[in-house]
């Protein structure tokens, strides 16, 4: 599953109401995040290794 910020365009490993896999909250601001099934372009830790 994958999440996608929408501001950036970034697509995170996770879903929308909880964490990303690096770690960004998406309660924090949940109008910039919507729930994708793009491939995870976040080269962080924790995304781009699921
Ligand atoms: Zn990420």
């Amino acid at each position: 599953m994958a999440v996608k910020h929408t501001p950036t365009n970034e697509v995170h490993s996770g879903t929308k109401g909880g964490k990303t896999g690096c770690g960004f909250d998406t309660k924090d601001h949940p109008e910039h995040w919507v729930n994708s099934h793009e491939r995870i372009t976040c080269d962080k830790n924790g995304c781009k290794n699921e």
